[in-house]
């Protein structure tokens, strides 16, 4: 029998070994590697030699590892925080009890001892953000009111949909096709064209710029669905379509018809660290299947983030791409649907039917 337990979902677990068996820096902070062997609990980047599989057990913090008895490696030192980290952690908790709006940088590198310039370096490290924008949410109180209850820093962050290239907890998205950090706010420097197609489901808004898929939209009237794309990108360039899109609005088309993926829909979007999380863990639920919302935190080894896991399934701006619809309560009640809940319900009901 075995005697570690850890949350993490078998799919996530794979992508996790891969990470480890590069060495994979970037992977560093988004979870750790305890050593069944040894009791021994490393960073994935650790340059020791790598344990077999059967004998790793992931977990995402140095704590929960230590609950099962393993202790931190003296090669990578898993439980050290990089001083990049302990440095914002300092200077944030210096702002959050600060209530004065204005940021002045250079009191507040003299008060930690430490350069403005290596400060600003470790807030776009740890945070992805200026220090003038975190400053600016800091100003939100729920932010602030996260950090007295004692949360970590990146998780008041993408909770209050700050970091969006945050990289504590950024990982390859080659899967999603997305970018991110390219796009500001309202969509500025994109250019999107958007094709209105007839689908079992009334009209579907497909919009996409060079590199991917960026909104997909349901719904009865052309107009709506235009002016709600305005909305969602009011900075960037909107036009209907040339040719180049229609593969991709053709492929949207047959998944609403309940067919099975024939390619592979690169996306372009804006979003937060987590939002990606959240959107990625969705494309791995099967077609005919659904999960709850519960269940989607749980396999991110976030239990706790399910309201969070609901806001991103309701901000999702590319549905049937990112299955949002298979999400569905602890009950077995639908939840909602940003385009109504009978186009949820008769989606499922075609993808159940077309899996028999
Ligand atoms: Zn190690």
């Amino acid at each position: 029998m075995d005697q570690h337990e850890s949350s993490i979902s078998p799919s996530v677990a794979s992508r996790y070994w891969e990470a480890t068996q590069a060495r994979d820096r970037n992977a560093d902070g988004t979870f750790i590697l305890g050593v069944r062997s040894t009791q021994i609990y490393c960073r994935p980047s650790c340059p020791a030699r790598r344990p077999l599989r059967k004998n790793v057990v992931f977990f995402r913090t140095g704590e929960e590892a230590e609950k099962q008895g393993f202790r931190p490696c003296l090669r990578c030192r898993p439980n050290e925080v990089s001083g990049a980290v302990a440095l914002v952690e300092k200077a944030v908790k210096q702002l959050a009890d600060v209530n004065e709006d204005a940021l002045r940088l250079g009191a507040l590198a003299e008060k930690l001892e430490t350069t403005q310039g290596t400060l600003r370096r470790a807030f776009r490290q740890v945070t992805g953000l200026a220090p003038r924008e975190l400053a600016e949410a800091l100003r939100i109180k729920k932010f602030k009111a996260m950090l007295r209850a004692g949360s970590k820093i990146t998780d008041a962050l993408y909770e209050t949909g700050y970091g969006s290239s945050s990289r504590v907890y950024e990982r390859s998205n080659a899967q999603l096709g997305m970018t991110p950090g390219t796009y500001q706010k309202g969509g500025k420097g994109m250019k999107i064209g958007y094709t209105v197609a007839k689908s079992p489901l009334g009209k579907v808004l497909v919009a996409a710029t060079a590199r991917g898929v960026s909104a997909v939209y349901l719904g009865d009237a052309e107009g709506k669905l235009v002016a709600e794309l305005r909305e969602e990108y009011p900075r960037a360039e909107i036009a209907p379509a040339a040719d180049a899109d229609q593969k991709w609005v053709k492929e949207i088309v047959q998944r609403i018809e309940g067919k099975q993926p024939a390619m592979e829909l690169p996306l372009d979007l804006q979003a937060t660290a987590f939002q990606r999380r959240v959107w990625q863990e969705l494309q791995r639920i099967p077609r005919g299947a659904t999960r709850t919302y519960a269940q989607v935190a749980r396999s991110l080894g976030r239990p706790k983030a399910v309201r969070a896991v609901a806001r991103a399934c309701a901000t999702n701006p590319v549905s049937i791409v990112v299955p949002c619809h298979r999400v569905i309560r602890q009950d077995g009640e639908l939840a909602g649907y940003r385009w109504g809940l009978s186009r949820k319900e008769k989606l499922l009901a075609t993808e159940r039917a077309a899996n028999k």
